[in-house]
């Protein structure tokens, strides 16, 4: 299963190290890590570990939360992006993946404006570390207070107006943008820019009863995986395929149980289509 990574939150009860070393162990090509894995721990250390596991480091999750409602808040989560760009550069990770930040009772318009300088104030730091950042567009849900970017349509618009082709891009992750019209036709915009980065998987339960932690397990929910995984692949895109699980339920669980559920519904959804 080499295009099967995944991220560490969604074994989170794992430690950074037991992540490693059972993802590896379960067949999945590829690791995400999230900040909270640094803790404590020396970046090129993890970076090493994951490597020598057998694992591609994809993605370091997360930056972003550029809007704020002061201008010292705004400076503070520049410099935490900075502090990102530094931990992926050392860790190895390729890849950023941004969570663009929404402050309530603020314009959605005026919070994607400071997004906009927020990546413009840190993109010369990026190419610079030889790191990209992706842009992922979140469920409109999330709209009052995690991202004012919510279709691939806005994080395209972002893009158009950075430039920085070779280090800014999206994350699509089907949980945000299973429901968007426009889908398929911004993907494959997303794959003749260049800019397709990243590609997230989970499905969305009915009903869903914590809107951030209640993400389902591929195949338990109505988003149509495979045929936008399609529409993915179509464009060119070979990278991996990110199982990405905010789940109180799956988190209570077994994590060996949990984790051979993951890899079983990997190959519901894929059988022996992994490779290109
Ligand atoms: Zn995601």
């Amino acid at each position: 299963m080499s295009r099967l990574c995944i991220h560490s939150v969604t074994t989170k009860p794992w430690s950074t190290e037991v992540c490693i070393q059972q993802f590896s162990r379960a067949g999945a090509g590829g690791i995400t890590l999230w900040r909270y894995n640094l803790e404590g721990r020396d970046p090129a250390d993890v970076g090493r570990q994951a490597r020598d596991a057998g694992l591609d480091i994809v993605s370091l999750c997360r930056g972003g939360f550029f809007p704020a409602a002061s201008g010292n808040d705004r400076q503070k989560a520049i410099d935490d992006n900075r502090l990102c760009i530094e931990q992926a550069h050392a860790l190895g990770a390729p890849l950023i993946v941004l969570v663009c930040g929404a402050v309530p009772g603020q314009y959605l318009v005026e919070s994607r404006k400071q997004i906009a300088d927020g990546i413009a104030a840190v993109l010369p730091d990026a190419e610079a570390a030889g790191v990209r950042l992706a842009i992922e567009p979140l469920h409109p849900m999330y709209a009052d207070d995690r991202s004012a970017v919510n279709t691939m349509r806005q994080a395209h618009e972002i893009c158009d107006a950075l430039g920085s082709p070779a280090h800014l891009g999206i994350a699509a992750d089907v949980y945000h943008v299973w429901w968007d019209p426009e889908l398929q036709s911004q993907i494959q915009r997303a794959g003749d820019t260049k800019r397709l980065f990243a590609f997230h998987i989970c499905d969305w339960k009915t009903p869903t009863t914590d809107f951030l932690n209640d993400r389902g397990l591929m195949g338990e929910g109505c988003i149509p995986i495979r045929e936008i995984s399609d529409w993915v692949d179509a464009t060119g895109f070979t990278g991996h395929r990110e199982v990405e699980i905010f789940s109180t339920q799956y988190w209570a669980m077994d994590q060996s149980e949990w984790l051979a559920r993951i890899t079983e519904a990997y190959k519901g959804v894929y059988g022996s289509a992994d490779t290109p």
